[in-house]
This record gives structure tokens, C-alpha cells and sequence, in this order.
């Protein structure tokens, strides 16, 4: 049930809200140890607000958030330390996330010496390790991002998420400013991480191709609500929310005969705003198979195998098309 508002306010002295960015409106999901689940939607979404809330960065606005049976919504500071071991954030500008005076060697290191006290030799064997595990040239600890790729600075994030052994990774676009080919090596990298030391992923991504094969579930995020949720492989091949049809269909397809066989579902208009969501669904200005009723009644995320939040899911092999029904 977790929902995150941001009050805007107006005034010089005196604040008044005037209104509220309903950036996360409600979510509910959970997340199983050594399990990668996808998160995806459109740039705007409330993804990283989302992520941000999971790893304590923000405090919500309601809602709860537990970490292996133990609440740990809005803990104050010290208490959230603890937690901070276990979850670890790849933020996904490798470019801004590093600072570019200090050396990698000391970035990589910062997690060791503020909760472990790590110094000396020691902590530049480990962080030495560090930068092996993740495919960098341990030589290189002395260098700073500048003199690093996009590729190997994402690499030197990862290495600072992984120093304390984190149980929990949030990766929030980890390789969207990356090259294609680029970014397949980072996800081989993560997906070789996982394997060794039974890391949990929450994966985001705008591009559901990215997630596809990394997840083992996917998410589907709309204006600040999950509105479809299955199996990676059951979402791609049959969606059931007509956004998630969207998404598909936006997305590049190497296979000829896959290709054919997908349709293309243009979405209209542009994403609204989470300052003041449509009513009912809150997809229905952009949606295919709206109808009235879409504009009035909520349509609730069911709890089954596939959870789709829509009142006419997408049926296999139904034409999107052919446009609005009268
Ligand atoms: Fe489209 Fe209606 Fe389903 Fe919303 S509830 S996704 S508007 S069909
Ligand atoms: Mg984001």
C-alpha cells in the first residue's frame, strides 16, 4: 500500500500546498529472496520515487515497507543503518553518481570504512577484489571516473553496491545512458553476481526488452500505480493490459516472424500528470479499449496468478488496432 506524495508549495514566508504530485499512489508488491523482479513504465511513472522509498531514501507518505519480516518504513537514520548493509542502490547515471575528484579506489571503498571501519592494506586488498569481481583492473584504484568508459564507470557502481555484501540490490536504470552493447555485457555481469552470491534484484527500466531477460517477474508501472504483474516470459508473450501492449509494441524485435506477428499499438497523447491523474483509469485518455465506465471506476490490481488492473484485459491474439470502440 505504499504511497509517496510530494506537496508542491507556493509563497515566500508562509508555505501553502497547493497541490500534491501523487508520484507513487498505492503499490503493493513483494520480492523473494533471489528473485529479480522488473520494474517498468514510462519515464515520469514514480519508478525511482518507488526505489527510493524501498531503500529508505525517501520517507513515505503512507504505506508500509518490510525487509525480511522487520518494518522498516521511515526508521530514523541510526536505526536504518543496519538495513543499509542488506540494500544497496546502482543509480543509473555512471556519469553523475561518481565524484570526479576522488579516486575510484576511495569511491569503492566509501561503504567499508563508514559501516566496517575498514583501513590500512586491507581495505585496498578488498576493494582490489572488488574491482576484479566486476571486470576492472585492479592497477586502476588509483585513477579517477574521468579516465574510465560509461561502461567501466557502471562497473565501479556496481562494486560500490556490492562491498558489503548486500542481500537486496536496487537498480534503477542501471544501463539505460549505455551502449547496446554495453549494456548486455553489464547485465551478464549482474546476472553472474546474482549466481555467486544470491543476490535479490528490484530492476528498473523504461525499455521492457532490457528487463526481459534478466527478470524472473515483471512489474508494469502507470502514473504511479503497478497495473499488470506476471512472469517475464508470460508477460511478454501475452500481455493483458493494454499499456503493457503498448510497451511491447514499442519495443525492438529482432526476430522477423516475431515481428509479424506483433502488433503495433500506437499510444495517443502524452504521459498526464501525476499532479492531477485522470479519474477512473488513469490510462483511459490513451487507451485503445477505453470505454465510458473506464473514465469513472477505478479498476483494482486483482490478486491472482496474473494480476492486470483493467476492466477488459487484452485476450490472446485480440487486435489492438482497430481502434476505439464506439
Ligand atoms: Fe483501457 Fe479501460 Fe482497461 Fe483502463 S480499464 S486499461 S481504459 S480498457
Ligand atoms: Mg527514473
Amino acid at each position: 500500500g505504499l504511497v509517496k506524495h510530494f506537496p508542491i508549495t507556493s509563497g515566500l514566508l508562509v508555505k501553502h500546498t497547493i497541490g500534491r504530485v501523487q508520484a507513487v499512489d498505492g503499490v503493493a508488491f513483494e520480492l523473494a529472496a533471489g528473485e529479480t523482479l522488473g520494474l517498468v513504465g514510462e519515464t515520469g511513472c514514480g519508478k525511482s520515487t518507488l526505489a527510493r522509498c524501498v531503500a529508505g531514501l525517501h520517507p513515505v507518505t503512507a504505506g508500509r515497507v518490510r525487509f525480511d519480516g522487520q518494518d522498516i518504513t521511515n526508521l530514523p537514520r541510526r536505526r536504518m543503518r543496519a538495513f543499509r548493509r542488506d540494500i544497496q542502490m546502482i543509480f543509473q547515471d555512471p556519469y553523475g553518481a561518481l565524484n570526479p575528484r576522488r579516486r575510484v579506489g576511495s569511491i569503492i571503498a566509501d561503504p567499508l570504512v563508514i559501516h566496517r571501519a575498514a583501513s590500512g592494506p586491507e581495505l585496498r586488498r578488498t576493494v582490489q577484489e572488488l574491482m576484479e569481481r566486476v571486470g576492472l583492473n585492479p592497477e586502476h584504484y588509483n585513477r579517477f571516473p574521468a579516465e574510465f568508459s560509461g561502461g567501466q564507470r557502471q562497473r565501479i557502481g556496481v562494486a560500490r553496491a556490492l562491498a558489503l555484501r548486500p542481500r537486496l540490490i536496487i537498480c534503477d536504470e542501471p544501463v539505460s545512458a549505455l551502449d547496446v552493447s554495453i549494456q548486455a555485457q553489464i547485465l551478464n555481469l549482474l546476472k553472474d553476481l546474482q549466481d555467486d552470491y544470491g543476490l535479490t534484484y528490484l530492476f528498473i527500466a523504461h525499455d521492457l526488452s532490457v528487463v526481459r531477460h534478466i527478470s524472473d517477474r515483471i512489474a508494469v508501472m502507470y502514473l504511479g500505480k503497478i497495473v499488470e504483474l506476471a512472469g517475464a516470459d508470460e508477460l511478454h508473450d501475452a500481455p493483458r493490459h493494454p499499456y503493457t501492449a503498448a510497451l511491447l509494441s514499442a519495443t525492438a524485435v529482432a526476430d522477423p516472424d516475431e515481428a509479424e506477428r506483433r502488433q503495433r499499438v500506437i499510444l495517443t497523447g502524452d504521459v498526464p500528470s501525476p499532479i492531477d491523474p485522470p479519474s477512473g483509469c488513469r490510462f483511459h485518455p490513451r487507451c485503445p479499449k477505453a470505454r465510458e465506465v473506464c473514465a469513472s471506476a477505478e479498476p483494482v490490481l486483482e490478486s491472482k496468478e496474473h494480476p492486470v488492473a483493467c476492466h477488459f484485459p487484452v485476450s490472446a491474439g485480440e487486435d489492438l488496432t482497430a481502434g476505439r470502440p464506439a
